[in-house]
């Protein structure tokens, strides 16, 4: 047994959407199951969205009993769904311990015709890095989804749109709630699984993993994902203002985020999102939007001018309309594409910057609901006692 699956047998139930990929094959091997049983396995999970072990068709019976008495499923149920009048969503699911993470639908038409759907997807309960605009900041850091639950949202935002309005989605975005780059081994395990044409969501180009600039895991994801697109949230190109808006800056030189930009692109060869939410008065100035533009200088990138959506006691109010334009025309006559991302599900508090799913008032309800289900479920210590580990063969 190597130490890594000792460590892995040590903590049973070991929950199969959390378990990294690279780590299928020793504890299937260390369980006495074959490699058959590990991709039968594998594909019901991940390609046949079947969550329950007991319900795998194929497996027989001595290895469904090995199996459920090693691993659990713990998956992502869809518990409310809003509709913005805008024709976005909002979708939360309630995960296994209780907590709530939120999805974001948005879809474009034009003249009619659907021109693109995209859904948002969070990663993280909260988030560690305390942006200043930010609902989701204000909670603090919870925990990171799993693999399985940033899979589960796609599979359920697919299902959504299909029932909504009879199509699939177009686009995926890791930008929900949480930063997507301080959860990077289960974002990275996500992407491997949706390279499969069986998998949920659409194919990788139209993938992006947005960051507010953790630049050595930009450089991980362009080497890891070439197919995959990155949006960056730069909000100020002046360190000191950028610090302010964002504290986690003091650690993120720009400097170095635009270096590992440049790797991106070389190694994908796609254009980098600069996102820039526009806030009055603070970052919103001619000034500003030079900065902008000696920051990227000759880089490969788009930028998104995104509208600020309230969020009570942040203090700070929406650029208006000729301000915005004013900054997009700097930034234009200096070379770049420019998109203004109009607000979508302000109404339902789905807009950028105001998911805060499992915070304030239902905390108490989630620290209920975690008790209750440790509870029914006993330790994992207990489970592994009450289970035949030790008696399966090798
Ligand atoms: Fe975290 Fe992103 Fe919100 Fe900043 S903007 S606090 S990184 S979720």
């Amino acid at each position: 047994m190597t130490s890594q699956t000792h460590h892995l047998l040590q903590k049973l139930p070991v929950d199969l959407y959390r378990l990294p990929l690279g780590e299928w094959d020793t504890f299937f091997r260390e369980l006495g199951l074959k490699p058959e049983t590990q991709k039968q396995v594998f594909e019901a999970l991940y390609h046949g969205d079947e969550t329950d072990i007991m319900s795998m068709t194929g497996l027989d019976a001595r290895d469904r009993d090995i199996l459920s008495r090693a691993a659990v499923i713990q998956c992502a149920h869809k518990q409310e769904l809003k509709r913005s009048g805008d024709g976005s969503y909002r979708l939360t699911l309630r995960l296994h311990d209780g907590y709530l993470a939120e999805t974001v639908i948005i879809p474009e038409w034009k003249d009619g015709k659907l021109r693109k759907c995209t859904a948002s997807i969070s990663s993280q309960i909260g988030c560690f890095f305390g942006c200043s605009f930010c609902a989701t900041g204000r909670m603090g850091f919870h925990r990171n989804l799993s693999t399985g639950e940033l899979l589960d949202q796609v599979r359920i935002a697919e299902s959504v749109v299909r029932d909504e309005i009879r199509t699939g989605l177009s686009h995926l975005y890791f930008m929900g709630m949480g930063e997507p780059m301080h959860n990077y081994r289960a974002i990275s395990d996500a992407l491997a699984i949706m390279r499969d044409k069986n998998a949920p969501g659409p194919p990788p180009p139209q993938i992006t993993v947005s960051t507010v600039g953790l630049f050595r895991q930009i450089r991980m994801l362009a080497a890891d994902h070439p197919g995959v697109r990155l949006a960056v949230s730069i909000h100020s190109a002046d360190q000191r203002k950028r610090y302010e808006i964002m504290p986690v800056s003091s650690r993120l030189g720009l400097p170095d985020i635009r270096e590992a930009l440049v790797f991106h692109q070389r190694q994908t060869g796609y254009p980098s999102t600069i996102q820039y939410l526009m806030m009055k008065g603070i970052n919103d100035g001619t000034e500003d939007a030079r900065n902008l533009t000696a920051f990227l200088g000759d880089l490969y990138a788009n930028i998104t001018l995104i509208m600020y959506n309230d969020v009570p006691d942040a203090g700070m109010q929406r650029t208006g309309l000729d301000r915005i334009q004013s900054f997009r025309t700097v930034l234009a006559d200096a070379g770049f594409p420019v998109d203004i991302r109009w607000c979508y599900g302000e109404d339902i508090e789905a807009g950028c910057g105001q998911l805060k799913a499992g915070c304030e008032q239902d905390q108490a309800t989630h620290r209920e609901e975690r008790i209750k289900v440790s509870m029914r479920h006993g330790s994992p210590i207990e489970k592994a006692h009450r289970g035949s580990i030790s008696g399966t063969p090798r």
